[in-house]
């Protein structure tokens, strides 16, 4: 694998972001908001990520950025499915319909950051592009696990089953039940 670029990623989306006048926050601690990498507040217009990782965060900037692209584009603004979401998440709570639809608009706003992602990892060869791919799909899945059962899986072995492509939010709704019993196993 090439050396990763994190230079030439940097120089390629800083001054975008600049002149978006978003601001970048870098933490040296391990997560951002909870358990997170990364985050984007369409609100404040900053982005936080973890620089914990060094193999990791150029990525986590890259999807990040991919949130801010989509936003700057008047896609994904409304943060009620992000609310209903995290709502269902703490409180075990929510109405099926409304909590499907928002687990779907969520999954689409991911899959359109990781495609973003991706294709900057691509580009400045930030990161081993199989190994990436499957981590993004079990990201975009974990969503769908979390509101069949009702909580966020830690880890999944979802990988075992996962094509070398990135999957579209509703193919994630066919996704066999025998591919979560790995997920249950070693959720929590
Ligand atoms: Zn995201």
């Amino acid at each position: 694998m090439a050396k990763p670029d994190v230079v030439g990623l940097l120089a390629h989306i800083i001054p975008q972001l600049e002149a978006l006048k978003v601001k970048i926050i870098m933490r040296p601690t391990e997560f951002v908001y909870g358990d997170s990498l990364g985050y984007w507040d369409p609100g404040l217009s900053v982005i936080e990520i973890s620089i914990h990782d060094p193999g990791m965060w150029p990525t986590v900037l890259a999807h990040e950025y991919g949130h801010v692209l989509q936003n700057l584009a008047g896609r994904f603004l409304d943060q009620a499915p992000w609310d209903v979401f995290s709502e269902f998440l703490k409180t075990g709570k929510s109405d099926a319909r409304a909590l499907k639809r928002a687990v779907r608009c969520i999954q689409a706003a991911e899959l359109e950051a990781e495609r973003t992602a991706l294709s900057l990892a691509r580009m400045f060869s930030l990161c081993d592009e199989e190994d990436y791919i499957r981590k993004a799909n079990d990201y975009i899945f974990k969503h769908e696990f979390a509101r069949r059962h009702g909580f966020w899986p830690k880890e999944s072995g979802f990988q075992a089953t996962t094509p070398k492509k990135l999957i579209s939010a509703s193919a994630f709704a066919q996704i066999p039940r025998e591919s979560e019993v790995l997920w249950l196993d070693r959720g929590r």
